[in-house]
């Protein structure tokens, strides 16, 4: 089975499918469009945020960065004045930025240096990044600092810093015209028996995936079925800003809305199926939707989503 996952949503759903099919060979192929360099460290907040989750060691109330984590690096930068002062480095999630960034700085690629930090973790499912190269989301915002003109800033500062509460343009994927997707990413794909889209951010998580030359590509060629499951219940998503960047795009935050832009296989899109709450109604042309319990409150819970998502795609158990 593969998953294409992004952080905090992509972690939970990933729960639910090793609850569901704890012996099953799971590929989740994560998101690393919010990746990005910060006092010489190389940070990954989706695939950490899933490492962590799966591995048992994330601080769930805040549901990204360690357990247990203290500040004392990130309050000694602040001294010395360190930009950017805005983003959340815990001492604990240092030293997983340090073992990636010293492995990279030697030349291992992200997945292996992935498969590496997975070693201590045993998620349980293989986490791949979508690609090995740098192909980052960047915003273009009105530049705070010169009235009139545009700019583009790093995902992460829109996101933490501006909280998106800035004049916004619109979105670039910085390097994806020439990014391969990791290795293995589009025979995992095109082997998988079904492939599932976390309810994820459709823009920045799932979108960003989708915008590595190749995987949108595979997700339409598959022999296997593509189910997506929706983020936003009720014209709202559960957590996060999807609303921000859906609007951005020109996207009504709606289960409906998000399907279409999805879009059917049959048509030009990638679905085959559409997962939406029992609340919810969607019509999507060309795609079988289907409404169940979507609020992912525990991991058993989740794997009865999943179980709906496999039994729309007519996968047997
Ligand atoms: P991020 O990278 O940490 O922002 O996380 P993701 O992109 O993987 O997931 C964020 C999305 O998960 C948000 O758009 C939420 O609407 C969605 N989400 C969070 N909790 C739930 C839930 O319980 N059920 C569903 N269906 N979606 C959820
Ligand atoms: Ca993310």
């Amino acid at each position: 089975m593969a998953v294409l996952v992004g952080g905090v949503g992509g972690a939970r759903f990933l729960q639910g499918v090793r609850e569901l099919l704890p012996e099953a060979d799971v590929s989740a192929i994560v998101n690393v469009g919010d990746d990005v360099w910060m006092h010489g460290l190389r940070i990954c907040p989706d695939l950490d945020t899933c490492m962590y989750t799966l591995g048992g060691g994330i601080d769930t109330d805040r549901g990204w960065g360690r357990v247990g984590e203290t500040w004392h690096a990130k309050e000694e930068l602040a001294k010395y004045h360190a930009q950017p002062d805005w983003f959340g480095l815990g001492d604990r999630d240092i030293a997983t930025h340090l073992v990636r960034t010293e492995m990279l700085r030697a030349g291992y690629r992200l997945s292996t240096v992935t498969e590496a930090l997975c070693n201590r973790w045993q998620p349980g499912v293989k986490l791949i990044p979508a690609t090995d190269d740098r192909c980052e989301t960047h915003v273009v915002v009105s530049d705070p600092d010169n009235p009139g003109e545009r700019r583009a800033i790093h995902f992460q500062e829109w996101w933490v810093r501006y909280r998106a509460n800035i004049d916004t343009h619109g979105f670039a994927t910085i390097g994806a015209d020439e990014a391969k997707p990791a290795p293995n990413v589009i025979d995992i794909i095109e082997s998988a028996d079904v492939v599932l889209l976390a309810p994820s951010n459709p823009v920045v998580s799932i979108g960003a995936i989708l915008a590595v030359p190749g995987i949108r590509g595979a997700l339409r060629t598959t022999p296997a079925k593509v189910i997506g499951v929706s983020g936003v219940i009720d014209g709202k998503p559960l957590r996060g800003m999807a609303d921000e960047c859906l609007s951005v795009i020109g996207v009504e935050t709606t289960a409906e809305a998000i399907g279409r832009y999805y879009g059917a296989r049959s048509a030009t899109g990638i679905l085959d199926g559409w997962l939406i709450h029992s609340t919810d109604t969607a019509d999507v042309p060309g795609v079988e939707v289907r409404s169940v319990p979507l609020l992912m409150t525990d991991p058993p819970t989740t794997a009865e989503m999943v179980r709906q998502a496999l039994d729309l795609a007519g996968v047997a158990l």
